[in-house]
C-alpha cells in the first residue's frame, strides 16, 4: 500500500522518535535530500528524518515497519545512481546519517577506527593522519561522502590498486534491522573465521537490507613517501604495458595508476581555465608509489620511468619534486570529473574487464559512439589498474537536453552491450542504484535472482528498506 501524505498523528511520533530539529516536511528544507551532486536526478519524500543515535533510528524504523512506510536511507548524497533518491517519488521518508557523525575511537596500537555512519570520509582520513595512520579510502567525493555510504556501495577510488574497496578495509558494521532491531557487528578483529561474515552481506547492498549506523575500518602505517609521476604515452595500449612493468618493476609499491585521454584535460578547464597537463599526449597516465622510510623510493620510480623512456614506451614524463606539483597533477583527474557536471547531461559509465581487456574495451567503445553517435564527444579515463573505466559520451552542444537524454539511452545500452561482450561489468563501482536496475536484473541467472530474493525477504520481508533500489519492488520479485 502507497502512503500518500503523513497525518499529524504520524508526525508527531516521527517528532518523538527523532526530536523536532530532526524532522523536515517544507519543500526548501527537503530540497538539497532530493536532488544528486551532478543535477541528474530529482525525486520525492513524505519527510526527511536526520536522527542523532543509533537509539533514534531503532525509534524510527521500528514506526516505519508499523505503518509499512518506505525508508530511503542516505549519506553523504553523491552517489551517481540514484540509490538514495526516490525518482519514482513513491511516497517514502529519506533517513539521513548527517547527524551521526563522530568518530567513536581510533586504536593505532590495533591499527582500527570505529566511528558513525554519518562520518564524513575525509575526517576519518584526518582523524587517521593525526594518529599517523592512513585510512587508504580516496575518492573525489571524500569532502562529502560518508563512511556509511562508503560502505553501503563497497566504494573503490584512486587506491583500491593497494588496499581494496571498502569491502577489504572494513573490519565490522552496526546496523539497524527494517524492523528496528540493532545488530552489533564490531569485534576489533582481523581474523574471525565464526561462521557467515554477516558484514559482507550489508556492504554493497546499497541500503537494501538495513540501516548502517556504524563503522570500523582497518588503518594503515602512514607512507613516509609517496613518489607521482604524470606520464605522455602514445595509446592506452602503451599506457596498459606499462602499467604491466610496473606492478613487476615496483612491485606493491604503486598506490594508484589511472589512465587519462588527452581529450579529458578540456573538461578540467572548464572548472580551472589555466589548467594545462604537464605533458603532451593522446593517452595521459598518473603513477603513484609510496613505502615507508627505508628504501629509495624516488630511485625507483626515476630508474623505471628511465627504462621506459629508453624503451619508447612512455614519450614523455614529469617526476613531481613537491606535494604541491604532485597535488596539481590529481587536481586534473578530479577537476575533468566536475567539469563533466558543470557542462551537462553527458551518458557517464563505470565500466569494468579484465585489466589485459581495457584497451580493446576503449577502443571498441570509440569507434562505437564514431560511427552510431557522430558528433558525440567520447571521453576515458580512470582506475585503469583496477580494469576500472569511465568510458563518458558528452552530447553535442547543439543537441537540446530532452533529447540528448532520449539519445542517451541508446549511447549507454551500446556501451553497456560492449562490456557485456568482453566479459565485463556494467558497474564497477558506483553500484546498481535505481538507474541500471532493469540492466542489473536482466542478467541475473534464476539460480542468482532466488538467492538475492531469499536474503532481501528474510533481512526485510515487508519491504521497506530502500525499496525499487538494486531489487524489483517486492511484489514483482521473480
Ligand atoms: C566527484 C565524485 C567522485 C566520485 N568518485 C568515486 C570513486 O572514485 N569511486 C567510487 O566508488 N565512487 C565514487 N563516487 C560515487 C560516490 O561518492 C560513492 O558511491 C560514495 O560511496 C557514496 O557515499 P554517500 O555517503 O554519498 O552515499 P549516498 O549517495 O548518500 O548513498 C549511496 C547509496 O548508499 C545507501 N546508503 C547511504 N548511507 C547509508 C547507510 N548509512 N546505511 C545504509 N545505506 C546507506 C543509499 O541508500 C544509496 O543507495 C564519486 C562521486 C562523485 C560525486
Amino acid at each position: 500500500m502507497t502512503i500518500h501524505s503523513l497525518s499529524p498523528d504520524i508526525l508527531s511520533a516521527f517528532e518523538g522518535a527523532v526530536g523536532r530539529s530532526g524532522l523536515t516536511t517544507d519543500a526548501a528544507g527537503m530540497a538539497k535530500y532530493l536532488g544528486d551532486w551532478a543535477g541528474d536526478y530529482r525525486g520525492g519524500a513524505l519527510a526527511v528524518l536526520r536522527p542523532g543515535s543509533a537509539a533514534e533510528v531503532q525509534a524510527l524504523m521500528r514506526l516505519c515497519s508499523e505503518l509499512g512506510l518506505g525508508v530511503i536511507p542516505q549519506g553523504g548524497n553523491t552517489g551517481l545512481v540514484s540509490g538514495a533518491i526516490d525518482t519514482n517519488c513513491a511516497g517514502l521518508v529519506v533517513v539521513s546519517l548527517e547527524r551521526l557523525n563522530a568518530i567513536r575511537r581510533i586504536d593505532p596500537d590495533n591499527f582500527t577506527l570505529q566511528a558513525d555512519a554519518g562520518c564524513v570520509l575525509q575526517t576519518m582520513k584526518d582523524a587517521s593522519e593525526a594518529e599517523d595512520c592512513l585510512f587508504p579510502l580516496a575518492l573525489g567525493a571524500q569532502g562529502s561522502c560518508q563512511i556509511g555510504g562508503n560502505a553501503a556501495t563497497n566504494a573503490g577510488g584512486v587506491n583500491v590498486l593497494r588496499y581494496g574497496m571498502a569491502r577489504d578495509l572494513i573490519l565490522g558494521l552496526e546496523v539497524v534491522l527494517a524492523d528496528g532491531e540493532l545488530w552489533n557487528g564490531f569485534s576489533g578483529l582481523r581474523k574471525n573465521n565464526s561462521g557467515y561474515d554477516l558484514k559482507q552481506l550489508f556492504i554493497g547492498s546499497e541500503g537494501t537490507l538495513g540501516i548502517i549506523t556504524g563503522v570500523e575500518v582497518k588503518l594503515f602505517p602512514k607512507p613516509a613517501q609517496v613518489e607521482t609521476a604524470y606520464l605522455g604515452l602514445s595509446s592506452f595500449e602503451a599506457a596498459m604495458t606499462l602499467f604491466n612493468r610496473a606492478r613487476r618493476a615496483c612491485s606493491d609499491l604503486i598506490s594508484a595508476f589511472e589512465i587519462i585521454g588527452a581529450e579529458c584535460v578540456e573538461l578540467a578547464r572548464l572548472i580551472e581555465p589555466g589548467m594545462t597537463a604537464p605533458v603532451t599526449a593522446p593517452a595521459q597516465a598518473l603513477i603513484e608509489l609510496s613505502s615507508g622510510p627505508t628504501i629509495d623510493l624516488n630511485g625507483i620510480l626515476a630508474g623505471f620511468l628511465a627504462d621506459a623512456m629508453e624503451e619508447g614506451l612512455v614519450t614523455n614524463a614529469v617526476l613531481a619534486t613537491s606535494g604541491a606539483q604532485a597535488k596539481s597533477f590529481w587536481a586534473i583527474r578530479e577537476k575533468l570529473v566536475e567539469g563533466q557536471a558543470k557542462r551537462g547531461y553527458h551518458v557517464r559509465t563505470d565500466l569494468s574487464v579484465r585489466i589485459s581487456d581495457i584497451p580493446a574495451l576503449i577502443e571498441r567503445a570509440r569507434r562505437f559512439v564514431a560511427i552510431e553517435h557522430p558528433g558525440w564527444i567520447a571521453l576515458a579515463y580512470g582506475h585503469a589498474g583496477d580494469g576500472n573505466i569511465h568510458f563518458n559520451v558528452l552530447p553535442p552542444l547543439s543537441l537540446g537536453a530532452t533529447e540528448a537524454r532520449a539519445r542517451g539511452i541508446a549511447v549507454t545500452a551500446g556501451l553497456y552491450d560492449i562490456a557485456v561482450d568482453l566479459g565485463g561489468s556494467i558497474s564497477a563501482e558506483h553500484g546498481i542504484g535505481r538507474s541500471r536496475r532493469r540492466e542489473f536484473w536482466d542478467a541475473l541467472s534464476p539460480t542468482h535472482r532466488r538467492m538475492v530474493t531469499a536474503l532481501k525477504t528474510a533481512l526485510d520481508p515487508k519491504g521497506l528498506v530502500n525499496p525499487g533500489c538494486l531489487l524489483p519492488s517486492t511484489e514483482t520479485f521473480s
